[in-house]
């Protein structure tokens, strides 16, 4: 294996995966050999669900309560453990709190802005220290095309997907140069909890490809991003839209 390949010891931190994209995601890297940690808030009993399905297949997961949006428990969550370092930190849990900008209240902001991008820069900046001692490093931040493009009503969730893609493009120049790499995923209409109330109707019609997307399929490309031959991908946000932004 080439230097842009290897891979050291450490494990896989999937925030969110107790169900919908983020449980994906952890089947999709724990089939890869990485040990996973399943965070979760409130649902246990999804994180569990998870947990023994990655046993079920062959690999091996741990349960990790924590509230990414509280200081606190997202640095607990990165901690070095007996699974060794964080080499692979996803950073997916994600809330909306929809309304048109003239009616959302400071807490719809502030809950949205919490929860999907300032902890995605604590996570990251509690991760990168161990990964650039290690030379290698994986992060993998969730945006969505509603940080690309106009979504009405979700003023709050865009900028924090916005801002989500414009820390994933600094961050990854600043850590280059010692293997690490950082990305985000930009999902379209992907078929989770998230998006049960607005799957609705003929939406299917405005994607080119017909229909909504799969937490697999976005799962797939998270997949990929982790693995040591995505070792000169950096920077970038991957649509995974089914054409919607297109
Ligand atoms: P789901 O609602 O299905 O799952 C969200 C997950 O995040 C759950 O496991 C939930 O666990 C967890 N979570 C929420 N808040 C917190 C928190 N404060 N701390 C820890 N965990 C938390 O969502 P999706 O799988 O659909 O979405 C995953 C990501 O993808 C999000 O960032 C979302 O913005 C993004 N995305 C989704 C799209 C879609 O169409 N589905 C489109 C574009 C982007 P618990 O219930 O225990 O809190």
């Amino acid at each position: 294996m080439s230097e842009a390949t290897a891979r050291p010891e450490g494990c896989a931190l999937v925030t969110g995966s107790s169900r919908g994209i983020g449980a994906a995601t952890a089947l999709a890297l724990a089939g890869d050999g990485w040990h996973v940690r399943v965070n979760y808030r409130s649902d246990r009993a999804g994180a569990e669900e998870v947990v023994a399905k990655i046993a079920d297949a062959g690999g091996t997961a741990t349960l990790w309560q924590g509230d990414v949006a509280a200081a606190g428990d997202i640095e607990r969550l990165v901690e070095p453990g007996d699974d060794g370092p964080v080499l692979v930190l996803v950073n997916n849990a994600g809330v909306r709190m929809d309304g048109l900008s003239p009616q959302l209240d400071d807490e719809q902001w502030q809950t949205v802005i919490d929860t999907n991008l300032t902890a995605t820069f604590r996570a990251t900046r509690a991760a990168l220290p161990k990964m650039m001692r290690a030379r290698f490093g994986r992060v993998i931040n969730l945006a969505s095309v509603a940080g690309i493009r106009a979504n009405p009503g979700q003023a709050n969730y865009s900028a924090s997907k916005a801002g989500v893609i414009g820390f994933t493009k600094t961050v990854a120049a600043e850590v280059a140069r010692r293997g690490v790499t950082v990305n985000a995923v930009a999902p379209g209409l992907i078929e989770t909890a998230f998006t049960e109330d607005v799957l609705e109707g003929d939406m299917a019609k405005a994607i080119p490809a017909r229909r909504v997307g799969t937490p697999e399929e976005v799962a797939a490309c998270i997949r990929f991003l982790a693995s040591p031959e995505a070792s000169y991908v950096t920077g970038t946000t991957l649509t995974v839209d089914g054409g919607l932004s297109a």
